[in-house]
């Protein structure tokens, strides 16, 4: 079961956005730390079964195959503040994102439904169904 915290397990296309991002978090004065980048089909299974058959509230909605992460595009943050991560600091959130967004990335604050402050993404114009067809980005 992988559930990874490297930067180097994300697509190679992604990685450069992913560094970019945290140095220009850190030029504006703000540590951000990465909590997630890729998972594995066995990790997701295991994320999305939270809520439903393991204990917990839920916490996905993406089954294995559905997650960015599973497809090395995606990344979550949080923002550092004296040691600790500011996980209720929306305006804070909010400034990282706009970093994101100002480096390429989508960042899923943004989202309509299923908000995600501390998700991005890069899936280069390509759907889920693309990645399950085998295409995956241009390095
Ligand atoms: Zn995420």
């Amino acid at each position: 079961m992988i559930n990874s915290r490297d930067i180097a397990d994300l697509h190679p296309r992604v990685q450069p956005l992913a560094h970019a991002f945290i140095a220009k978090c850190a030029a504006n004065g703000i540590d951000v730390l990465i909590t997630s980048t890729y998972r594995d089909a066995e990790s997701q299974a295991a994320l999305y079964a939270k809520g439903r058959t393991a204990p917990g509230p839920k916490v996905t909605n993406a089954k294995p195959g559905q997650s960015w992460h599973n497809w090395r595009c995606a990344f979550d943050f949080a923002p550092i503040v004296n040691g600790k991560a500011m996980w209720n600091d929306t305006a804070l959130f909010v400034r990282c994102g706009q970093i994101a967004e100002s480096v390429g990335l989508e960042w899923a604050g943004r989202w309509k439904s299923f908000t995600e402050m501390a998700h991005c993404q890069y899936t280069g114009g390509l759907t889920l169904a693309d990645f399950q067809a085998g295409k995956t980005l241009k390095a």
